[in-house]
């Protein structure tokens, strides 16, 4: 027996999404039997000349089952379409297990679900990470019954995405029965018509108003309902695939990744007073109650459905968090979640009207001192800052620290904190170098000295110092509580051959450092001439050190001229008498050269340093404001 049975998904409408598999069986097939309801009938034309074509529509099964046996035995191939897949209310089981009894092959391929083609209209993502991970296939109860322990009230209870089948004519029915079983009424909700047909409609709603929407469009048939959270998601959050600290094949995670800026509002006075913010503040993302989702036109809003969790995530997410809400519930909302005061998020909480701006949580590191003070002038409230240092006109070590490292979290935090507490106490510390007291909140404070030399300070009576040096060697005997911070403040320029290393740049920079006595902490950033600027050892050894590479053109270098004497062989290949010198001077802002030129091997290299003054000058975090 030659004959053969072949189960064909056509797809949800678009002759274009059908397989090329079931395009060429349709194509040499005697008999095809189809659908005529759901199946677009433009797939036919691919068909033989002289094949029997069997719409099902008006046949019992009894007649389309003796139908395709009487084909196959006699060696014909029959087509049997469905549409969307097979496997979804197609009823081919009942199909192939007559088949089988009779000894006749079949074969199943597989077609583009309706529940596809309506997501991919409606450019929907089933499964939003922190929404949900789930999609329930369904249906409602109708003339076909549904176990009991599926029925749509019990399925809603996971409030996963839902996509229903076969229940538009029942549209309020269907409502009813996922509010009862537990989605909240704003739960989005899209009923999609004919997708992938010329006239195919998408129709957004909420369960509150959908039925209403369907009515009035006059769908009745051939829609799918799809329901949840993930379904009517605006911003999505974006996917931990493309997540900074997502490790895969070929990223490497970085810890403490969060950016941007999130503000939580859960009233509508609150919401008016987030939309200030987000006017003034380009980076900031609006979330807000999924009940207002209807409302809301403007751009950078999300919804959610419950606070708590809402928070919880944008908490691991956003450097900066505004909670506008009462205080107790932003405390109890993110007291589970807490970490260190080095990698927290900054947290800023304020009444609906934007009147009382508290400073909660990462004051100094996290910067939500300067956030308070930032938000008075968008609405118009009182700062509400409580760290010691703030209120009592005392300098934050936290601070310095932060301005001096970039952001550099310190491993020694507990000497942090005896420093910080002998300063608070009016003990006498000391500081050294003396540029330190350009920081605000360094004058005026009897019991704060500055020192020229680190013998100085040994010397002297303070119990405590801050040493800030770019020197690497800072371990110094003493029963004096010192802490000592390599500033971000070397640049070292670089000139070197074609095509080296990042490893070798490694090694030529850590000889130098070390020769020298530099802290390799101390490295803002490395410099060399504009056509280095896509040398590849160059990018990759500032990107495995988080630092960056600057660039300058022949004109800016000449300019600077060089210390040591040109070489023959740079002027002749870019025009200038050297690289590394007036490269690293240049990106120190006209700094000081710390070391000249060094040439080993395949590199040259210079270390020049920003001045501390140009450092806590531009972090405006100075006293002369
Ligand atoms: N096997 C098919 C489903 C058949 S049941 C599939 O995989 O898609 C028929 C139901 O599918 C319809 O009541 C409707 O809910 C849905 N459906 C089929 N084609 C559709 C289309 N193009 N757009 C929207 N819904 C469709």
């Amino acid at each position: 027996m030659t004959g053969k049975v072949y189960f064909i998904g056509a797809g949800p409408g678009d002759p274009e999404l059908l397989t090329i598999k079931a395009k060429e069986i349709i194509a040499r097939a005697d008999v095809i039997v189809y659908a005529g309801s759901l199946v677009n009938k433009k797939i036919l034309s691919y068909a033989l000349k002289g094949a029997r074509l069997v719409n099902s529509a008006s046949r019992n099964l009894q007649e389309i089952a003796s139908e395709i046996i009487t084909a196959a035995r006699q060696d014909l191939t029959v087509a049997r379409i469905h549409s969307g897949d097979p496997s979804m209310y197609g009823a081919i089981a009942e199909q192939i297990t007559i088949l089988e009894k009779e000894n006749i092959p079949c074969e199943v391929i597989p077609g583009v679900s309706s529940v596809f083609a309506a997501a991919a209209s409606c450019a929907i993502e089933y499964t939003l990470p922190e929404v949900t991970q789930t999609l329930i296939l369904t249906r409602r109860t109708g003339r076909t019954p549904v176990p009991e322990k599926e029925s749509l009230s019990s399925l809603a209870g996971h409030q996963a995405s839902m996509a229903i089948f076969l229940s538009i004519g029942m549209i309020e029915e269907t409502v009813k029965d996922l509010m009862a079983g537990g989605y909240p009424s704003e739960t989005p909700v899209v009923v999609v018509y004919r997708a992938s047909w010329p006239d195919e409609k998408c129709v957004k709603g909420t369960l509150a108003t959908i039925a209403a929407k369907v009515m009035e469009e006059g769908i009745k048939r051939q829609a799918l309902i799809l329901v949840g959270e993930a379904v009517g998601r605006r911003v999505a959050e974006p996917s931990k695939l493309y997540a900074p600290d997502f490790s895969h094949g070929y990223r490497v995670a970085r810890k403490n990744v969060r950016e941007g800026m999130a503000v939580v509002a859960i009233t509508r006075r609150g919401w008016h007073t987030g939309r200030k913010i987000l006017g003034a503040i380009d980076d900031a993302v609006l979330f807000l109650p999924a009940k207002f989702r209807e409302e809301v036109q403007e751009p950078r809003v999300s919804f959610y459905r419950d606070a708590m969790h809402e928070i919880e995530q944008l908490f691991k997410q956003y450097k900066r968090i505004i909670l506008i809400m009462a205080t107790g519930i932003a405390v109890r909302a993110i007291a589970p979640l807490l970490t260190s005061k080095w990698e927290d998020p900054a947290v800023v909480t304020m009444d609906d009207a934007g009147r009382n701006i508290i400073s909660l949580l990462a004051g100094h590191w996290g910067g939500a001192n300067e956030l308070a003070e930032k938000l008075t002038h968008i609405t118009g409230g009182n700062p509400v800052i409580t760290t010691e240092s703030d209120v009592m006109g005392f300098p934050s070590i936290d601070v310095i620290i932060k301005t001096l490292t970039a952001g550099t979290v310190p491993h020694n935090p507990v000497r942090i904190k005896e420093v910080q507490a002998a300063i608070l106490e009016d003990q006498s510390v000391g500081f050294y170098p003396r540029e330190l007291g350009l920081f605000r909140d360094m004058h005026g404070h009897p019991n704060i000295y500055f020192f020229d030399t680190i013998e100085d300070l040994m010397k002297s009576r303070c119990s405590a110092g801050v040493i800030v040096t770019h020197k690497a060697a800072c371990s110094i005997q003493t029963d004096k509580k010192i802490i000592c911070i390599h500033p971000r403040n070397l640049t070292v320029g670089i000139g070197c051959h074609k095509g080296i290393s990042a490893q070798e740049i490694k090694r030529g920079i850590e000889e130098v450092f070390a020769q020298m006595d530099l802290s390799l902490s101390s490295i803002a950033k490395i410099c060399s001439i504009a056509p280095k600027k896509d040398e590849k050892g160059l990018c990759d050894y500032a990107n495995q050190n988080n630092i960056s590479l600057e660039v300058f053109t022949a004109q800016e270098i000449s300019r600077v001229g060089t210390v040591s004497p040109g070489s023959s062989y740079v002027r002749e290949a870019m025009g200038v008498e050297g690289v590394a010198e007036p490269c690293a001077m240049l990106g120190a802002f006209g700094g000081k050269l710390l070391v000249r030129k060094i040439k080993l091997t395949h590199m040259t290299v210079a270390v020049a340093e920003i001045s501390l003054k140009e450092i806590i000058q531009n972090s405006g975090e100075t006293g002369d404001e």
